[in-house]
């Protein structure tokens, strides 16, 4: 699969080998260990989405702001700026890592584990 990543958190190649603590470091003070290539590409399973919308809202008869999809189940859920972020909250509940934007004209992809912007083709 090739993958673009999005823009580089790092110039050099300097940081690309550090370690990752898996945990025991405060939230955002460590940005710069965070590693500029996503490792989770073998959890991309799928790029069909297995609903129209957002499974959760439509279940509750919501609404939502823009959708994102689940690469490894096709989970089909709200993005961040949406009421009830179930795209986040998918990840939370299953760690499925990667999502792709599903609005018209948008390509992007997001490692939550990674915290990464990258497109997948
Ligand atoms: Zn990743
Ligand atoms: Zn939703
Ligand atoms: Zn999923």
């Amino acid at each position: 699969m090739a993958v673009t990543y999005a823009s580089s958190r790092h110039c050099s190649g300097a940081a690309r080998h550090k370690a990752v603590p898996a945990s025991g470091f405060a939230a955002g003070q460590q940005e710069d260990l965070l590693p500029d290539r996503c490792s989770h590409l073998d959890l991309v399973k799928t790029d069909q989405p297995r609903s129209a919308g957002c499974e959760e809202c439509v279940a509750t008869g919501d609404t939502w702001a823009h959708l994102r999809l689940c690469r490894t189940c096709g989970h089909v859920g709200c993005c961040d700026d949406s009421k009830h972020r179930h795209a986040t909250k998918h990840y939370h509940a299953t760690r499925h890592p990667i999502i792709t934007s599903l609005e018209p004209g948008e390509d992007w992809s997001w490692c939550y584990v990674d915290e990464l912007a990258m497109e997948l083709a």
